[in-house]
């Protein structure tokens, strides 16, 4: 199990104490935050894995395989695409999760569950990509073990590892349901800054 670290939205000075305790794996929500902070913290910490997991405009593809060690929110065709494209012209591949919209929510990123099956099989197959498992947000007001459990099941049916589910508030649920990665902001950082 493998805890990431939240800090979007927090100091660099922030982001070193939790190097200081041990920490390694990070995770930035967006792309020219996370190339505003991270380039220098790798300099004099190489050991820091940085995920992405906010969502992912195509423009900002070159940056964030050029940036990050695990992309987690891959969901759709376009942008899997221009993944494939730019993985291809570098040389450099980083990991891949699928988010997974598993409440269903119009507002919300990730592929829909009845979209999961062909999606996945897109990304491996047709484009060849490091696709290594599934992550999802649940919606706010639901019980998230229903959640992590049918995401859990999806990634079971493909044969795919990572698991990356639970935050502050829910990450022992997501656990106990076979998260292989939480993702924890508050509960380390304390609340962002506005
Ligand atoms: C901000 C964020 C988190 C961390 O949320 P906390 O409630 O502060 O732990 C986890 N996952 C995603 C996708 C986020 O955007």
């Amino acid at each position: 199990m493998s805890l990431i670290a939240v800090s979007k939205f927090h100091s660099t000075a922030a982001i070193e104490t939790v190097i200081s305790a041990g920490q390694t794996h990070f995770g930035e929500n967006r792309v020219q935050e996370a190339a505003d902070k991270f380039p220098a913290l790798r300099k004099t910490n190489a050991e820091i894995k940085l995920h992405l997991i906010g969502p992912l405009q195509t423009n900002k593809v070159r940056d964030a395989v050029q940036l990050f060690d695990v992309i987690e929110t891959v969901d759709r065709p376009k942008l899997a695409e221009a993944l494939a494209r730019e993985m291809d012209r570098v040389d450099h591949r980083p990991n891949l999760l699928i988010q997974v919209n598993t409440g269903e929510e119009p507002q919300k990123a990730g592929v829909l569950p009845v979209d999961v099956d062909s999606f996945v099989e897109l990304c491996r197959t047709s484009l060849g990509l490091p696709v290594i498992g599934l992550m999802c947000i649940p919606p706010v007001d639901d019980e998230a073990a229903m959640h992590f459990g049918l995401l859990a099941d999806m990634a079971r049916r493909h044969a795919l590892t990572t698991l990356s589910m639970g935050m502050s508030a829910d990450f022992e649920t997501a656990i106990r349901l076979g998260a292989t990665h939480v993702r924890v902001g508050s509960a380390i950082f304390g609340d962002r800054p506005s």
